[in-house]
């Protein structure tokens, strides 16, 4: 994996950070918005759920949107799609984490062993591994190695994984081969890879930085 990493950081550099750190609750809620979306989609849903539901202080009134009808909530993000799905599991969650932490704020997860915050936090219906371990890298701070889809397929193809390994399985696979420190710059350049080099559809194996270490350059999809 070292050799792997540096041959992306050479090609593509250390991607920055300017995720990090971002308000874990927004987050949260934001990765839910965005499975099985575009970027575009979910960050519309979430800049219109912000107009809906302004808090004072500014942000989101988050015992507004966890206290409103479900389904004026789903006309809110309608554009993130899934909405009356993504509206009641939002809702769910929010409750879940007022009750919890006797706040809408996720700031305990920094000091959270990141097992014990993924068991405690995929108990919860929208919320997979994807979500918590993109909260807990980008928001949290933990050095993990969220497996989005993406990176599970790049994982597959370079042969670190079983092609029918699961994302979840990849996930836990992944663990202890990522550098130490590595987790997010590693994260964030197989997407990079997967959505510019190792697309879905017809992998440009002959630019890939990658082809003299992949067991299928050129090969399988
Ligand atoms: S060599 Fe081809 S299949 Fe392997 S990681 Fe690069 S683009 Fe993907």
């Amino acid at each position: 994996m070292q050799r792997i990493n540096d041959r992306l950081e050479q090609f593509y550099g250390v991607p920055g950070m300017k995720a990090a750190h971002a308000d874990p609750m927004r987050s949260l809620v934001l990765t839910i918005l965005s499975q099985n979306t575009s970027d575009a989609n979910s960050f519309k849903a979430f800049a219109d759920m912000e107009r809906e539901y302004p808090a004072p202080e500014g942000g989101i009134d988050w015992d507004r949107v966890a206290n409103a009808p479900a389904d004026q909530l789903a006309r809110v993000i309608r554009t993130g799609g899934l909405a009356n799905q993504k509206s009641e599991r939002i809702q769910n969650i929010l409750r879940w984490i007022q009750r919890e932490y006797g706040a809408y704020r996720l700031d305990a997860l920094a000091d959270m062993d990141p097992d014990a915050a993924i068991a405690l936090f995929t108990r919860h219906k929208g919320i997979g591994i994807k979500t918590i371990a993109v909260v807990l890298a980008f928001s949290s701070g933990a050095d993990i190695f969220p497996v989005d889809t993406h990176v599970h397929r790049v994982c597959r193809r370079l042969g670190l994984v079983d092609e029918k390994s699961s994302a979840e399985k990849t996930f836990y696979a992944m663990r202890p081969l990522i550098p130490e420190g590595k987790g997010i710059p590693l994260h964030m350049n197989f997407i990079r890879l997967g959505r510019e080099i190792c697309r879905a559809r017809g992998p440009a194996c002959a630019e890939c930085p990658l082809s003299g270490l992949c067991d299928f350059a050129g090969g399988r999809q």
